[in-house]
């Protein structure tokens, strides 16, 4: 067996849903909407489904999808993309960073990534033989250290991993950031893989900046998108690389021996949805901001310190003033057991290289105000 995959513990995800499953609680933990997407978006995938569209897709992901992420990009972005060329179809981003990561390194490149960080980063990494330089973001405003972001950087650093709108922290890094990032990147002949999943979840008028627009850089950057988080269907499980035709053509060649290709009747769906009016998409925004203030009042009602969030689907909240007797973990057990909410450790989102935060909870907001109100009045009652 491979260690590093046998031994690797199970996602704090799985853990915390089935907890709360077994406990009855609303689970406010693995990042998931309680309603389903865009009505019509389901309705083209059910329509595909009895289409025949059930066979192999092309290996860089259907012509149609590939042109719909080429003009997203341009609409919301201004990139001009050639969908031949510089678009690759997956499955879920988690497949694209799979995919981008393998196409990158050779073992023994060094991997700057940035803590807290999404789970399953540090394990992709080790186990194409990187090597992870981690970088710390601080709370309560997790901005971007320009020292030791410098100092992560060497000579054999080969890329950097950067995910913006950010989970857990709702950091959403500013063109001053993005900049001295990009520096980086020029003076180290580096790349990045840029995890923007989050990219239309975005609050308080936040505006989320690819790296890869900014000078310089539309050679040296990987973007990914995901269609569970654009469209609330996470289950589905269909994402989307665009970087400049090299790049491209090295990740659509680890795309083809990781899964090859990706369900067809989705990827129709996901076409349509992409072209959706830019309504849609600040809609889908607004409602969110909304969930993230109705959730945050309350926590800070019962006692919790609320962390800024300007993206994703999360708040991080600090415990410290409830007087708990235990860490994060402790807490969100606890909680889970006997309030009858699940959140998640955030401790959780750190290497094991330094000791990680032990105070702070990650709260999923992305649920119906109905579901939202009576986990902060479960809350409520028990502390
Ligand atoms: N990156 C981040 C930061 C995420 O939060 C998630 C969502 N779970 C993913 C990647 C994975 O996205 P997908 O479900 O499309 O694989
Ligand atoms: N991205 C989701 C979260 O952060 C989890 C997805 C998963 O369970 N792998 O909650």
């Amino acid at each position: 067996l491979n260690h590093l995959v046998a031994d690797a513990p199970t996602t704090i995800f799985t853990l915390m849903s089935a907890l709360a499953q077994r406990h009855g609680a609303i689970n406010l933990g693995q990042g998931f909407p309680d309603t389903e997407g865009p009505a019509e978006i389901v309705k083209a995938a059910a329509d595909a489904l009895l289409d025949n569209r059930n066979q192999y897709a092309p290996l860089t992901g259907l012509p149609e999808l590939r042109a719909a992420v080429a003009r997203s990009n341009e609409r919301f972005h201004g990139l001009r993309i050639d969908p031949d060329h510089e678009v690759v179809v997956t499955s879920g981003a988690t497949e694209a960073l799979a995919a981008s990561l393998a196409a990158l390194i050779e073992p023994g490149d060094e991997v700057v990534l940035i803590e807290p960080l999404y789970d399953c980063y540090l394990p992709m990494v080790r186990l194409l033989g990187g090597v992870p330089r981690l970088v710390r973001l601080l709370p309560p405003e997790w901005r971007l250290d320009r020292d030791a972001l410098a100092a992560a950087f060497g000579p054999k650093t080969k890329l950097l991993l950067l995910n913006s709108p950010m989970n857990p922290a709702g950091r959403v890094f500013d063109q001053d950031e993005l900049g001295f990032v990009a520096g980086l990147l020029e003076r180290h002949d580096a790349y990045a893989v840029c995890d923007e999943v989050y990219e239309h979840l975005i609050f308080d008028g936040a505006r989320h900046v690819p790296l890869m627009t900014l000078p310089g850089m539309r050679e040296r950057c990987i973007r990914i998108g995901s269609a569970g988080k654009s469209f609330s269907l996470t289950g589905w499980k269909v994402g989307y690389v665009t970087a400049a035709p090299a790049l491209a053509a090295a990740v659509a060649k680890a795309h083809q021996n990781l899964t090859f290709a990706t369900p067809p009747n989705l990827q129709r769906a996901v076409a349509l949805g992409l072209d959706k009016e830019a309504a849609y998409f600040h809609g889908l925004a607004a409602d969110l901001q909304r969930k993230r203030d109705l959730l945050s009042r309350g926590l800070e009602g019962i006692g919790f310190a609320v962390l800024p969030s300007r993206g994703s689907y999360f708040v991080v909240a600090d415990i410290t003033a409830l007087g708990f007797d235990g860490d994060d973990t402790a807490f969100c057990r606890h909680i889970t057991e006997h309030a009858g909410v699940a959140a998640i450790p955030v401790s959780a989102f750190y290497g094991d290289a330094d000791p990680p935060p032990r105070h702070l909870v990650r709260f999923a907001f992305c649920k119906q105000d109905s579901v939202l109100e009576e986990a902060v009045a479960r809350l409520r009652r028990h502390f």
